[in-house]
């Protein structure tokens, strides 16, 4: 749906929203910045740290960032989602309330992968299945997605058929499931029971690697087969 994103529009005319990917942290995680062609209004989704690259983008692109939304609470998602919070004064929607113990400790698991900066964060709105969160003038919805995180969220724009998310399914892979709360049979149900039935034509953006439709994973997927 943007260049962004690997996928060629399908319309005419241009698509409503624009996606950045910033790559961040050493995990390479796809820290998004995602906003309104029209408007220059948006969001940051993930920012897991290197704060001054996602201000880069943020300054180079012209953006107003309405809030930060966070997919779940693995530090390479949320670990520069505090400093950012605080130097752009918005809010930070998300993930699900059952990361709580996970963004706790951001600081544990910041050490155990040899990472420094990271700051615990304190959402101003927790999030569940069947929420709506508005941002880049677009509504989106929530599905509560756990399994390789217990409090995982994805965002879905169902009219322009697209979704982040996150660490649950990737481009001919899947979330890892080895990690505090993660377990593979919920990961497992989570892809087939909210994620496959949004329909084959979804292109998703997930947290590391590039974009694909859900289609070509059901297919081709070796988890989903
Ligand atoms: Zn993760
Ligand atoms: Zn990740």
């Amino acid at each position: 749906m943007s260049d962004e994103t690997g996928q060629e529009s399908t319309n005419a005319a241009e698509p409503p929203i624009q996606v950045i990917v910033i790559p961040v942290t050493p995990f390479q995680q796809n820290c998004s910045l995602v906003f309104d062609r029209r408007t220059l209004q948006g969001a940051v989704v993930d920012p897991g740290g290197d704060v001054e690259r996602i201000r880069q983008a943020i300054d180079g692109h012209g953006v107003t960032v309405e809030k930060i939304v966070l997919t779940h609470g693995h530090i390479d998602h949320v670990g520069g989602a505090a400093d950012l919070a605080a130097e752009l004064g918005v809010p930070v929607i998300g993930p699900h309330q059952a990361d709580r113990p996970l963004i706790a400790r951001v600081q544990e698991q910041a050490a155990s992968f040899g990472l420094s900066g990271a700051r615990p964060v304190d959402p101003d709105q927790w999030l569940e299945e069947g929420d709506t969160v508005e941002f880049a003038g677009r509504v989106f919805e929530v599905l509560h997605c756990p399994g390789h995180a217990p409090g995982h969220v994805v965002f879905f724009d169902r009219e322009l058929r697209f979704a982040f998310s996150g660490d649950v399914l990737f481009a001919g892979s899947i979330g890892r499931t080895d990690l505090p709360g993660g377990d593979h049979a919920t990961l497992i149900r989570s892809i087939r029971e909210k994620l496959l039935p949004l329909g084959d034509d979804v292109t998703f953006l997930p947290g590391h690697g590039p974009a694909s439709t859900l289609g070509h994973e059901r297919q081709t997927n070796p988890f989903l087969q």
